[in-house]
């Protein structure tokens, strides 16, 4: 299907394409990969009648690592985080959900910035970054601030960005190398996005109970969701078998998923409660 007719810029500068959008009074929109945002112009999902071409802004396609934490800039490609050795200590979770996003050309292309933006409830990285209490760094004209994960995603494709406002920056808290952690996905082909997928990972105490437990999952609601019963069903406990399973079917009670051509809201129910289960017993057999 042929686009519909837009107007193009292509700004040097983060200012400029700051400029670009508050002009465009809601508007216009920022073009990053492009993966998301032209099948849904295509499809007219999406008018703009002008797109902020970012790829002239390089300065945001970086990973810093430091004691603080990872920060991807927003122009960073799925590729570039499969690529970099050095996410395997800093940040393996995030490594492991990435390795099940797309397909090897929209890997090349697709920004994690254009992944928040475009918040798909069965995205990877916002799944990521809701688990993982990450912070969103945005500018606009009204100047930069943080949303935290939990508050930036609100409902399928609708985020708390104002239109003129412009990703920079995910930011995810230090790791620390003891944790333990699991990612399962299920999906129909390998690449594509999620049924359902389940982020986790705990802490251990003195006593080599969990503690700290974070559950996130993707794909059963209308943005990705922490499960608060299925961490409690963790937190304070050895976590084996038996805990592994409770907290599957707690995770399983906290959902309301939809139903689609793929699958009825009871599969899903029963689906997450498997890959919550199944990452935890991952994660209790690393060591
Ligand atoms: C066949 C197919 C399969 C896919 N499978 C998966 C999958 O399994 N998992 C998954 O997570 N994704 C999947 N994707 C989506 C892919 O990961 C996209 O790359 C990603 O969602 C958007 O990134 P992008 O850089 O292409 O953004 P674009 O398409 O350029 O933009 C997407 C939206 O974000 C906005 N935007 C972009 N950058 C910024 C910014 N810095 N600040 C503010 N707004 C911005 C745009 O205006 C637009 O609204 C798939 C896509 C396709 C086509």
């Amino acid at each position: 299907m042929k686009l519909p007719a837009f107007e193009y810029a292509c700004p040097a500068t983060l200012a400029e394409a700051v400029a670009l959008l508050a002009a465009a009074g809601g508007e216009a929109k920022p073009l990053a990969g492009g993966q998301s945002l032209v099948p849904m112009m295509a499809f007219r999902v999406a008018q703009p009648a002008l797109l902020v071409d970012l790829r002239k802004l390089s300065d945001l396609r970086r990973i810093e690592i430091t004691a603080d934490g990872v920060r991807l800039g927003a122009m960073t490609r799925w590729r570039d985080i499969g690529d970099d050795a050095r996410l395997a200590a800093a940040h393996p979770l995030l490594k492991a959900a990435v390795a099940h996003v797309a397909h090897y050309q929209i890997r090349n292309r697709g920004t994690v910035g254009g992944s928040v933006a475009h918040a798909d409830p069965a995205a990877e990285l916002p799944g990521i970054a809701v688990t993982c209490d990450a912070e969103i760094a945005v500018i606009g004209a009204a100047g930069s601030r943080l949303i935290e994960a939990k508050d930036f995603f609100i409902a399928p494709l609708v985020t708390a960005l104002a239109a003129d406002e412009i990703v920079t920056e995910i930011r995810l808290p230090a790791w620390p190398p003891p944790r333990r952690w699991g990612f399962q996905e299920f999906s129909r082909r390998r690449g594509d996005f999620a049924m359902a997928a389940a982020a986790v990972f705990y802490d251990l105490d003195v006593a080599g109970k969990a503690t700290n437990a974070h559950v996130g999952v993707i794909g059963v609601g209308d943005r990705p969701v922490r499960l608060t019963a299925a961490e409690a069903e963790i937190n304070g406990k050895m976590a084996d078998q038996t805990v592994s399973e409770r907290a599957g079917q707690a995770a399983s009670s906290e959902v309301s998923p939809h139903e689609d051509i793929h699958a009825s809201s009871a599969y899903r129910k029963s689906l997450v409660g498997t890959m919550v289960e199944r990452a935890l017993l991952a994660a209790s057999a690393r060591h």
